[in-house]
């Protein structure tokens, strides 16, 4: 096992120009960068550019990425049509104050594809989705508090902005946890944070507050909290309780619906409310949807009489993203979804091989084509599952993969695109087998 100073010294060679990239960076961004989840110690990766399954740094080290940015390049880098939709859009123009035929293209596409859905609006991010998403929710039943998981993820809105990620007191009761400065203890007053997997708990926290509940939303596979799917039959009690009281279940569908054609609830046959959508339907562009029940929409509709809800935003829909996710989703067929996801299936038996062969704690999670390698003994249903992982190793596996060519989230998430084969997920292994045996195991 190297010791620590080693490996970022190992690292600090490989990648000089990021590491003056950092420096110059630095003096203008924040650690550098504009995104916490891309910083790390001693200081990021500075990419150049990306084709196909790879991406290249500025120090023109090549690896295969399986990062794919935070999941949502489902085609991988610089794939043929969207490049081509994007140019021909940009000589005609990169964006107006005016609808376009590229938004109801791709609204189309996502209506007729995720069965819960039947009217959408876009938005810039993921953040901004799970905003109007609640907000409709409350305009809707006239109530003002919301339900989320522990360890749940939804982007940087104040009503979501509780109980997950690493370094909270996650003690024994489920009191939210702000997780960022800057967020009045007013928010915590209308959260309820609920049990993952966890029905009989969830349940009957919903019957306690359902006079007071306008949504519950979920992330049908925890994302960020370390790819942890819902259990069918934990989807499907909230889907009855939800209805019982007439609140309003939102699946927030912006990782998972790279998992199955329609997200995991045309896989599973369990319809929310509103679903929002982000990622790979924009094909690499920044862009984001909500949609779902019409008379819960018909609440944005311009020409609607009160109780309106004005929707904002110079780039919503914006066209150049528009007809990159269309081009990126017309390009997904079932079948697609169906490799990709056997490949994310294939990494975590070789992994499940090596930890055994290896006689390290450890173990993957897979949702569709997302996984994540956690170092932990434990089978992993919520995110205090996730938290009982060695986290220096989990460091050690992302620095060592990093070393042997494989971009990852540092937090040990990955995903395939469509440009992948088994042939990178055996170089994945061979990176992975080396990185265990070299910068994990205790001698
Ligand atoms: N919800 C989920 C499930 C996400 O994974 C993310 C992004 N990781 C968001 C919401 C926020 O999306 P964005 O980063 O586009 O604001």
């Amino acid at each position: 096992m190297i010791s620590r100073e080693q490996m970022y010294e190992r690292y600090r060679k490989s990648s000089p120009i990021s590491g003056d990239l950092y420096q110059q960076g630095a003096e203008v961004l924040l650690g550098g960068t504009t995104r916490t989840s891309v910083y790390f110690e001693p200081y990021p990766l500075y990419m150049q550019r990306g084709v196909g399954a790879c991406v290249w740094d500025e120090d023109g080290v090549k690896r295969l990425d399986f990062l794919n940015n935070y999941t949502s390049l489902i085609h991988g880098h610089s794939f043929g049509p969207v490049v081509e939709a994007v140019r021909t859009q940009a000589q005609l123009g990169l964006c107006y104050g005016a609808p376009t035929k590229g938004e109801i293209e791709l609204a189309k596409i996502l209506v007729e594809l995720v069965p819960s859905v039947q009217k959408l609006r876009f938005c810039s991010s993921g953040t901004e989705a799970v905003m109007y998403a609640l907000r409709l929710a409350k305009a809707y039943t006239g109530r003002d508090k919301v339900a989320k998981f522990e360890g749940g993820f939804h982007g940087a809105h104040e009503s979501v902005q509780f109980s997950f990620g690493v370094g909270l007191d996650y003690s024994e009761n489920l009191d939210p946890i702000p997780t960022s400065a800057g967020i009045p203890a007013s928010w915590a007053e209308d959260v309820i944070v609920l049990p993952f997997n966890d029905q009989k708990a969830a349940e009957d926290l919903i019957r306690r507050h359902h006079q007071d509940l306008a949504a519950v939303i979920i992330e049908p596979i925890m994302g960020s909290g370390g790819v942890i799917p819902a259990t069918r039959e934990f989807l499907s009690s909230l889907r009855a309780i939800t209805e019982e009281y007439g609140i309003v279940l939102i699946f927030d569908e912006i990782m998972s619906l790279r998992t199955a054609p329609g997200g995991v609830q045309a896989q599973c046959g369990i319809l929310p409310d509103l679903t929002t959508m982000g990622k790979i339907i924009s094909g690499g562009l920044p862009l984001a949807a909500f949609g779902g029940r019409e008379d819960i929409m018909a609440l944005l509709d311009p020409r609607g009489k009160d109780p309106l809800i004005p929707h904002s935003g110079t780039f919503n829909g914006t066209v150049l993203a528009a007809v990159a996710g269309a081009a990126a989703m017309s390009h997904l067929t079932p079948e697609a979804y169906t490799r990709l996801n056997d490949l994310a299936a294939s990494i975590a038996q070789g992994m499940e091989r090596l930890f055994k062969g290896l006689n390290i704690p450890g173990t993957v999670t897979v949702g569709g084509s997302l996984f994540n390698v956690h170092f932990t003994d434990r089978e992993i249903t919520t995110f205090r599952d996730v938290l009982t992982g060695d986290m220096d190793k989990r460091s050690r596996f992302f620095f060592g993969m990093l070393h042997r060519g494989v971009f990852l989230a540092s937090r040990g998430m990955g995903c395939i695109s469509t440009p992948m084969t088994e042939a990178e997920v055996a170089a994945f292994l061979e990176a992975a087998e080396a990185t265990l045996i070299e910068d994990i195991l205790e001698e």
